[in-house]
């Protein structure tokens, strides 16, 4: 059951591209809107429109409004920004979509509750251009009441997933996706390099690798299935076979005189498996060495 009232009206905090976006999908979804930003000017083309209302304090955009949507730039703007709101937030749920940390994600969670503040934190599976299509997804995490009661007006944002009541869960997702997403397109700049080294325009190899990225996610799932097993039998392909495989890819990439830093990762993670005697598993094995580090967090030495 969803029982939220239609038109809620909903304060945004920053003004720069995504709240802007989030802005104007909330103010087309009928809300009552208000908005500040820490400069001038940003609002101009929402009130231009008409109907936004720009408010000439954080405070007084706050009292405006029972929901209150946070999109800054990073955690320290918004700690900044939030702690000198206490007084009028108190009694008012904020909705925190800036992009931080786990850990950032459930230090607001507890200042907030601190001072009697309703937290829900979002994350941002788009651009603002994507904001208020289907195609865009929002991961929520922390108050579920919060969640449910608005999950309408968070639906006018793309499509709103909510992971549990540790606020740091929608933040831990979207860093997941964002790590897998920026991995694979270094990897693309370094065939890219590679083959450019002969001329060949990066646009004629985005042809080609676009569909045989595609195709080998259809290797995910089977690199899932050793990971959560911890059960690397190799059924083809073994640790030492992908080792020689990708000592010559990063060789092609010294001929040719392109970096190889993006590579020498991979090699460095078969290498540390090889070394502690894995060489005969399959490469999803190079999830242990990065799961579990020996250093305890980041480390660079092999296991
Ligand atoms: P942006 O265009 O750079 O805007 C940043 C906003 O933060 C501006 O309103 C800026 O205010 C404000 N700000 C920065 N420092 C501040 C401070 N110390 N105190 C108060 N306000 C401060 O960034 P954006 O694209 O809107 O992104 C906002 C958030 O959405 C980020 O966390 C980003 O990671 C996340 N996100 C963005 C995208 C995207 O494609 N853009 C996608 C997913 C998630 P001023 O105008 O005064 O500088």
């Amino acid at each position: 059951m969803n029982a939220q009232q239609p038109h809620t009206p909903v304060t945004v905090l920053g003004l720069g591209a995504m709240g802007r976006a989030i802005a104007g999908a909330i103010h087309r979804g009928g809300h009552p809107t208000t908005v500040w930003n820490r400069s001038a000017g940003r609002a101009d083309d929402l009130v231009a429109q008409g109907g936004v209302t720009l408010a000439p304090s954080a405070a007084e955009a706050v009292r405006a409004s029972p929901v209150v949507v946070v999109c800054l730039l990073d955690d320290a703007s918004v700690r900044d920004t939030l702690a000198a709101l206490v007084d009028p937030l108190a009694g008012r749920l904020v909705v925190n979509v800036t992009t931080v940390t786990p850990n950032q994600a459930r230090e607001t969670a507890t200042w907030a509750a601190e001072h009697g503040i309703e937290y829900l934190d979002g994350a941002i599976m788009a651009i603002p251009e994507m904001i208020g299509l289907p195609v865009a997804s929002l991961l929520y995490s922390g108050s579920q009441a919060a969640f449910d009661t608005h999950r309408n007006l968070l639906e006018l944002l793309g499509g709103a997933r909510w992971f549990g009541e540790d606020a740091g869960l929608a933040s831990l997702y979207d860093l997941a996706l964002l790590g897998s997403m920026y991995s694979m397109f270094a990897g693309f700049a370094y065939g890219a390099a590679l083959v450019g080294s002969e001329g060949v325009p990066a646009a004629e190899f985005a042809e080609m690798a676009a569909p045989w990225l595609t195709a080998m996610t259809g290797g995910l799932a089977g690199h899932a299935e050793h990971f959560d097993s911890a059960d690397y039998t190799a059924e083809t392909q073994s640790l030492t076979f992908n080792k020689a495989a990708v000592d010559t890819i990063a060789e092609a990439g010294r001929d040719q005189g392109v970096g190889t830093e993006v590579i020498a990762v991979v090699q460095h993670l078969i290498d540390r498996q090889i070394t502690a005697g894995h060489g005969k598993e399959s490469f999803a094995r190079i999830f242990e060495g990065i799961r579990r580090p020996p250093t305890g967090g980041g480390g660079n030495e092999g296991r």
